[in-house]
C-alpha cells in the first residue's frame, strides 16, 4: 500500500501544478506564434514570452534582453561555448573549466578540442571545491572563455561562483556558469557573481522538461556568440526557432515561485537532509559523505556504503527512487568520474549513492527511507560475509 518515494530530484523534478497550470491555457486557447506581429493571437503569445524572460530575469538578477529561450542546459551550454569559440578566435582558443563539470561541458569541450581548441580541466580537492587561485594561473593570453558549474549534479558541491567570475574579470576572459542545478534553489546574481553567461534548465527546478534558457551579457562587456542554430533571426538570429510558448510560460512560472519560495523552502529541504543524514549515520558505521558538508545544495546527499555496493542497494529497494554513484557508458558499468576527481576508490565510488531530496519530499517518507536504507544495507552486508 506503500508508495513509491521519489528522491531523484538532481535527476529532474516533477513539474509543480502551479507551472502547470499557467502553462495549459498556451495549448489549446492561445497558441499563437508569438511571431506573428499582425494579429491578436501572435500578441497574446508573445506577451506571455516575455512575461516569462521578465520573471527569469527578475530571478538571476539580469535584464530581460539578456535572457534567450533554448531546448535545455544542454543546448544552453553548447550555444554558449560553440558560441564564444567561434566567435573570439582571433583572440584566442584556449578555455579553463573542471574536471567534475557535467558531460554537456565536458563532451562539448572535448569536441572543441577537435576543431583546434586547448582545454584545461582544473582538478577539485577532496570534498569536490575547485580553488579559484587555479582558475586564475591557468588563465593565458589565448585563454577567452572560464566555465565551471555553480552546483553539482552528483554531490551538490556549491563552487564560489562569485570570486572565480572577480578573477575572469580581472583577466578579460569571458565567464560562463552551468547553474542548472542551482538556479531557483540557490540565490543566483549574474551582477555580483560577475557572470558573463548563464545556463539554465527548467526541469530541475520544478518546470516543464524540454525548456531552458541562456543568460548573455549585454553590458560590461557586450558578449557576442556565434549562433549555432540558423533559421528566421527569432530571439535577435541568436536562437532561431519557434518558440514553445507553453513551456516558455512553465520556466518563467517556475522562476516567480522560485523567486517568493526558495529561502523557506531552502530551509526546509536542508532539514530533511540532516533528518536522513542522521538517521542513516545512527545505524549504519562507516558511512562516507562525499562532497563538502555544508557548501552543498540542500537537497543533496551523496553517500558511500563500504561493503554494500551502490547498484545492488538499488535493487534491494524496488520502493525508492535513488542514483547511484557509477554511470553506464557503452554498457559497461564504471566509477563515477565526479567521485574519481574526489580522490575516492573503485569500491568507494560503486557504493555510492544519490539521494535528491525535493520541494515534494515530506518527513514521513525521509522516516520510510532511512527505514528501508538501513534494512537492505543490513541484508547486503550479511550477504557479503558470507
Ligand atoms: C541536468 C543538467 C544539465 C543538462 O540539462 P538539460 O536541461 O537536461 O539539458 C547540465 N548541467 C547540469 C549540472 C545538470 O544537472
Amino acid at each position: 500500500m506503500h508508495s513509491k518515494i521519489y528522491l531523484d530530484n538532481q535527476a529532474t523534478t516533477p513539474v509543480d501544478p502551479r507551472v502547470l497550470e499557467a502553462m495549459l491555457p498556451y495549448f489549446t486557447e492561445h497558441y499563437g506564434n508569438p511571431a506573428s506581429r499582425n494579429h491578436y493571437f501572435g500578441w497574446v503569445a508573445d506577451e506571455a514570452v516575455e512575461i516569462a524572460r521578465e520573471q527569469i530575469a527578475t530571478l538571476i538578477r539580469s535584464a530581460e534582453k539578456e535572457i534567450y529561450f533554448t531546448s535545455g542546459a544542454t543546448e544552453s551550454i553548447n550555444l554558449a561555448l560553440r558560441g564564444v569559440v567561434e566567435m573570439y578566435r582571433k583572440q584566442g582558443n584556449h578555455i579553463v573549466t573542471v574536471a567534475t563539470e557535467h558531460k554537456a561541458v565536458l563532451d562539448t569541450c572535448v569536441d572543441l578540442e577537435q576543431q583546434g581548441c586547448a582545454v584545461t580541466y582544473l582538478s577539485v580537492d577532496r570534498t569536490g571545491l575547485v580553488d579559484p587561485e587555479k582558475v586564475r594561473k591557468a588563465i593565458t593570453d589565448r585563454t577567452i572563455l572560464v566555465s565551471v558549474m555553480h552546483a553539482n549534479n552528483e554531490i551538490g558541491v556549491v563552487q564560489p561562483i562569485g570570486e572565480i567570475g572577480k578573477i575572469c574579470h580581472e583577466q578579460d576572459v569571458l565567464f560562463h556558469v552551468d547553474a542548472a542545478q542551482s538556479v531557483g534553489k540557490l540565490p543566483v546574481d549574474v551582477q555580483k557573481m560577475q557572470i558573463d553567461l548563464l545556463s539554465v534548465s527548467a526541469h530541475k527546478m520544478y518546470g516543464p522538461k524540454g525548456i531552458g534558457a541562456l543568460y548573455i551579457r549585454r553590458k560590461h562587456p557586450r558578449v557576442r556568440i556565434k549562433p549555432q542554430i540558423t533559421g528566421g533571426g527569432h530571439q535577435r538570429g541568436i536562437r532561431s526557432g519557434t518558440l514553445p510558448v507553453p513551456l516558455v510560460v512553465g520556466l518563467g512560472e517556475a522562476c516567480k515561485i522560485a523567486v517568493s519560495g526558495m529561502e523557506s523552502e531552502a530551509k526546509r529541504i536542508l532539514a530533511l537532509r540532516e533528518k536522513l543524514y542522521t538517521g542513516l549515520s545512527a545505524e549504519i558505521p562507516n558511512l562516507l559523505l562525499n562532497g563538502h558538508p555544508d557548501r552543498r545544495l540542500p537537497g543533496n546527499l551523496n553517500l558511500s556504503f563500504g561493503g554494500a555496493e551502490g547498484e545492488a542497494l538499488i535493487m534491494g529497494m524496488p520502493d525508492i527512487a535513488v542514483s547511484t554513484g557509477s554511470a553506464c557508458t557503452s554498457s559497461i558499468i564504471a566509477p563515477s568520474y565526479v567521485l574519481k576527481a574526489l580522490g575516492r576508490t573503485d569500491d568507494q565510488a560503486y557504493s555510492a549513492i544519490r539521494f535528491g531530496i525535493g520541494r515534494f519530499n515530506t518527513a514521513e517518507e525521509i522516516d520510510r527511507t532511512i527505514d528501508i536504507v538501513v534494512k537492505t544495507v543490513n541484508r547486503l552486508k550479511k550477504l557479503n560475509r558470507k
